[in-house]
């Protein structure tokens, strides 16, 4: 017979919901992990960095095939900015089946439960409890919850069932798998330019044995009717770098989604979305995984507590996440003006001359010191506040960027 009652339903085994999982069970509570593919981590759709906080967390070293200390990135005329050091390390790059299977192991060692190849069909929320339908191992099954949490990912459907709102952006991202590049193997490479990744970047990341992920991400409005994939083409032929990428083998390729923008209702009675389900990605590099971790661990204590006192409305649950998720959505929406300014709503021309601006001694100096993937606020304004190059911009960024 299978366990009905829980006290938390998580829909999504990927690393949100595994964490999740992770922290709820440790502190006591009953937790089913639902997933709607039979294995964990695949399909694959990511470039595999996590940064060292998130890494910290997890402690999945096994699931690392490389490690990187910088960034060559290449304005769309070649202007060249390296960013970082030789062996001093920036991130990690990873397997992420290996990472996803070793979060979502943890939760169950926690003594969390999993169901491969179950996914739900109908919620609906009571005053004691969530009544949910779930199809599993292709039967039909009753069960509740007194707090479902949705870490389904970007195209959610606790988001859409709940009718929570939408992430404020969608990229989407394309990559393929390769062998035969020529890069430096613990350094990426970021390629800018409107032919290759309209207001965003391309990347070559290490992936370890020699092979390289290639990828581009773009929104579909900067796009104007290109694919991803044609961006992808277009930057392998690109007079400037083609050298770069004549002998490469293709293994695998794949297209996902990227939700960034915290949407409007992350809560419902016995509800709460986290996760690129909740539009965490970072619109700077459109990590998810990190911004996920972070969520449920600073509302975590609160949670659980409410979850022995069975007090989960909307209210409650409003009272719990908000000062927390509040702060996040604020440094995501900082984060997105500042790429704006500087990158994204720029034409070729003026990118340019960030560049050239960029690779002075001065300001890759800066850049060195304040530059952090997790944190890219802190730079962007002061990059904006301290080289004279960019101080008209403040103008443009006003008052409520540069000093709230
Ligand atoms: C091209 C690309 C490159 C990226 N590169 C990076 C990167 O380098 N670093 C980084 O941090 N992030 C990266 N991301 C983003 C990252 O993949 C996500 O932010 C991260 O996976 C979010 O984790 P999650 O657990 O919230 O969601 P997901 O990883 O999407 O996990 C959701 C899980 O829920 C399951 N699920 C979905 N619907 C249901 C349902 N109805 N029932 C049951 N199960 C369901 C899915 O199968 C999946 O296992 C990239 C994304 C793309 C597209």
């Amino acid at each position: 017979m299978k366990q009905t009652d829980w006290d938390v339903i998580i829909v999504g085994a990927g690393p949100t919901g595994g964490r999740t999982a992770t922290h709820l069970a440790s502190l006591g509570h009953s937790v089913l992990m639902l997933e709607e593919h039979t294995e964990i981590g695949r399909p694959f759709q990511c470039a595999g960095l996590v940064t060292p906080k998130a890494m910290q967390e997890v402690g999945l070293f096994d699931s690392v095939l490389e490690e990187v200390d910088g960034a060559r990135i290449h304005g769309p005329s070649g202007t060249l900015v390296p960013v970082g050091t030789d062996g001093k390390l920036r991130t990690y790059v990873v397997c992420r089946k290996k990472f996803d299977q070793g979060v979502v192991q943890q939760g169950m060692q926690a003594g969390a439960t999993l169901w491969l190849d179950s996914r739900p069909t109908e919620a609906v929320v009571k005053e004691d409890g969530v009544v949910l339908n779930v199809e599993s191992l292709g039967q039909e099954i009753e069960l509740t919850c007194k707090l479902l949490i949705g870490c389904d990912g970007a195209h959610s459907w606790t988001r859409r069932h709940f009718k929570m709102g939408r992430p404020k952006e969608m990229m989407i991202g394309f990559q393929a798998e390769v062998l035969g590049y020529d890069g430096n193997p613990r350094w990426l490479d970021m390629y800018s330019g409107s032919e290759i990744a309209p207001g965003f970047f391309a990347w070559v990341i290490p992936s370890g044995f020699g092979s390289h992920r290639i990828g581009v991400w773009s929104t579909p409005e900067r796009l104007n009717g290109r694919s991803v994939e044609q961006c992808y083409e277009d930057l392998k032929n690109h007079p400037l770098w083609k050298e770069r990428f004549e002998n490469i083998h293709e293994i695998a390729r794949f297209c996902g989604p990227i939700p960034s923008g915290m949407v409007k209702k992350t809560v419902r009675d016995r509800v709460l979305l986290l996760g690129d389900a909740a539009g965490m990605a970072k619109p700077t590099t459109g990590g998810g995984i990190g911004p996920g971790f972070q969520q449920i661990s600073g509302i975590l204590s609160r949670l659980s507590e409410a979850i022995l006192l069975d007090n989960l409305s909307e209210k409650a649950l409003t009272k719990i996440t908000s000062k927390h998720f509040k702060f996040m959505k604020k440094d995501q929406e900082k984060a997105r003006k500042l790429r704006n300014l500087l990158v994204s709503d720029v034409i070729d021309g003026e990118l340019d001359r960030h560049f050239d601006n960029f690779a002075k001694p001065e300001v890759l100096d800066l850049i060195n010191e304040i530059g952090d993937i997790e944190k890219p606020v802190p730079l962007g304004l002061a990059l904006i506040k301290k080289v004279p190059a960019f101080r008209r911009l403040a103008l443009r960024a006003g008052s409520k960027l540069l000093f709230r």
